[in-house]
């Protein structure tokens, strides 16, 4: 749907029903049938909530906000939600093990879990709870095997144990380790399925999602950030020139920019948002590669080795039809342009000569691996906060607390564990914000 016939359709559910839910709700919209002008005739609306970006941190948001009877419109860049990050992942449900303790990454990977684990139960989302070893395959890291296994114990994650190579090895006859962690908790799930049934919740409760809608900015008038919205198509071609001005003036009572990989360059074009607030943006890819099918999939759980810089190494993670892949990698790389990187232009291709990287890397736990038995699967980007030979960063969540504008929120640097927080992050923003 596009803006005009979103707000429409939001504009006639609240005319509809503002007489019914005025009082019950908290809502708070000033504008509801009429549109305004500006002086130079751009449009200006105003609406409750916006969300900006359709990724599963975005559509966790939307569902929350409606469900506490806020008018919620969701405005994605491109035609369907789910396209960017949330679609090119591991699919794991995250115990919540390698996080230091009390930061937001660990909170929010166990609250999530736990949300999501019901969510999926109650709602038909395919999962299931696998479970996964984390493995050592050499003296110098059974350290860090039992600093995991501290951290995860101080989060709260229950059901850890610490294993012996050799009883690893029973659990996972194709495996090689000198010891392991097995983490019951974890475990995997439809990522889509998960996406699907949120958008769905999100429209039974009111929401309206507006596809093919880009945010390019925003500026402070009267106390309240105005989102300056173009239809994406209007951007396609921009560097042959775009319109100077957007298609449409927004102005919420909320923003949450949840524009993933986008997030940070987009804060960057909010005028009136000191750029002291706004991270530093890295990007990491990580590319995977799935084992050419050999019948039975070689392992039960998920096999972890000991992270590396930058992610969790390359790791063994079966979907829910027994698809068995290995990775991501890292591979730091250099953002794209703003606009670019609103429109997802990011380079997503497989390089085949990376598998040469994967074979040694995967061998160090799975000896068997025969050569030429890896394809070529897809590729992720992390948006990262911290650079190369960096220590890892926390998620940001930034309110009106931190950067002085009132219904502004930023996520910055939602990397993995942002899957399985995602119902944690949506409870966490409309508990700390609303
Ligand atoms: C390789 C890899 C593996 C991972 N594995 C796991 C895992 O196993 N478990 C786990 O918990 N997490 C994992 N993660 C992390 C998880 O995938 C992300 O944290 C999560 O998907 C982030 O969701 P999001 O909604 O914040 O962002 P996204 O999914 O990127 O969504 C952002 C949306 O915003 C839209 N957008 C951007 N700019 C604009 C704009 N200007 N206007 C309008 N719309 C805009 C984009 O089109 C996009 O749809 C992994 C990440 C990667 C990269």
């Amino acid at each position: 749907m596009l803006l005009k016939q979103a707000l429409k359709k939001l504009n006639k559910i609240q005319s509809s029903s503002w007489p019914k839910i005025y009082g019950k709700r908290r809502r708070c919209i000033a504008t509801t049938t009429t549109t305004t002008t500006t002086p130079s005739a751009v449009p200006k609306e105003r609406v409750d909530c916006v969300v900006i970006g359709a990724g599963v941190v975005g559509l966790a948001v939307a569902r929350e906000l409606s469900l506490r009877g806020r008018d919620v419109l969701v405005l994605e860049s491109s035609p369907s939600f789910g396209n960017s990050t949330s679609s090119r992942n591991s699919e794991v449900i995250h115990a919540g093990i390698y996080y230091p303790p009390n930061s937001l990454k660990a909170t929010l990977c166990v609250r999530g879990r736990e949300l999501l684990y019901k969510y999926c139960f109650d709602h038909n989302i395919p999962h299931r709870q696998l479970g996964k070893l984390i493995v050592a395959t050499r003296s110098s890291e059974i350290p860090k095997l039992n600093h995991l296994m501290d951290c995860g114990i101080q989060n709260g994650v229950a059901g850890l144990k610490m294993m012996d190579g050799s009883d690893a090895m029973r659990l996972e006859p194709e495996l090689q380790c000198i010891r392991a962690l097995l983490s019951p908790v974890s475990g995997i799930l439809d990522s889509h399925s998960l996406m699907l049934s949120l958008v769905g919740e999100a429209e039974d409760n009111g929401a309206t999602f507006s596809y093919n809608t880009t945010v390019m900015g925003g500026h402070i008038k009267e106390n309240r950030m105005c989102l300056e919205v173009f239809e994406t198509k209007c951007l396609e071609n921009w560097d042959l020139g775009f319109p100077s001005q957007p298609d449409m003036v927004l102005v919420p009572n909320l923003v949450v920019n949840s524009a993933g990989l986008s997030a940070p360059v987009l804060a960057r074009r909010f005028g009136g948002l000191h750029n002291s607030f706004i991270p530093p943006s890295y990007y990491a890819r990580g590319c995977y590669f799935t084992l050419s099918s050999t019948g039975v999939p070689p392992f039960k759980h998920l096999i972890y080795p000991i992270p590396e810089e930058g992610g969790l190494g390359v790791h063994v993670t079966l979907d829910l039809d027994g698809q068995l892949k290995f990775g991501p990698d890292v591979e730091w790389i250099n953002g794209v342009d703003d606009i670019s990187s609103f429109l997802d232009r990011f380079d997503y291709s497989v390089c085949t000569s990376r598998a040469e990287l994967f074979y040694p890397e995967i061998r160090k736990y799975y000896a068997n691996l025969k050569d030429g038995s890896l394809q070529p699967g897809y590729t992720g980007i992390r948006p990262k906060l911290s650079g190369p030979g960096q220590s890892p960063v926390d998620f940001i969540i930034q309110g009106k607390d931190i950067h002085g504008i009132a219904g502004l929120v930023n996520l910055f640097g939602i990397e993995s564990p942002g899957l399985t927080s995602s119902m944690a992050i949506a409870e966490y923003i409309a508990a700390r914000f609303l």
